[in-house]
């Protein structure tokens, strides 16, 4: 079997962002003649509709969630949807482990309260801070090499 690249699914250009978007992500041209790419949605997967209300963790990061020290909130009115993004982060998880070690990385969406890997948002601002997204935080509690889509150098080693 190849080797799999698991990515956040906005990667691959497919409009499944909070604001109903995909983003043209200029790494996906270094793996695609490699690798099995395999896009995932954590918050979809965690039964949240596209588009759906932006969200940040209140405090702490994504490990701090999974801790249940913290919770993610929509930016407006607060609504919590923290269990959405558990699921959709232990979700995420089955799939990678279905492929195990045939997954060689997981590249995941910067600066999202999922699937950020060095940067997530202050809930107060638009400043950010170092930290996980809550997928992010479970994958690599469970051993997986996972990378920020801001990790072209790391990316093109692969
Ligand atoms: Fe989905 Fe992650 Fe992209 Fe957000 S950053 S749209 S959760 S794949």
């Amino acid at each position: 079997m190849d080797k799999i690249i698991v990515i956040s699914m906005c990667l691959t250009g497919i409009r499944c962002r909070y604001d109903g978007q995909g983003i043209p992500w200029e790494g996906l041209e270094l793996l695609k003649d490699k690798f099995f790419i395999l896009p995932v949605c954590p918050e979809q997967l965690g039964g949240l509709p596209t588009p759906r209300p932006p969200a940040k963790i209140a405090k702490g990061d994504g490990f701090s969630v999974l801790e249940g020290k913290s919770q993610v909130l929509t930016v407006e009115g607060k609504n919590d949807v923290t269990e959405n993004f558990i699921r959709g982060a232990r979700e995420t998880l089955k799939i990678v482990n279905m492929f195990g070690e045939n997954v060689k990385a997981v590249i995941l969406k910067e600066k999202s309260p999922s699937c950020g890997v060095k940067t997530i948002y202050n809930f107060n601002s638009d400043s950010l801070k170092p930290g996980k997204g809550v997928t992010a935080a479970l994958l690599i509690k469970n051993g997986y090499k996972v990378l920020s889509s801001d990790e072209l150098e790391e990316i093109k080693k692969l």
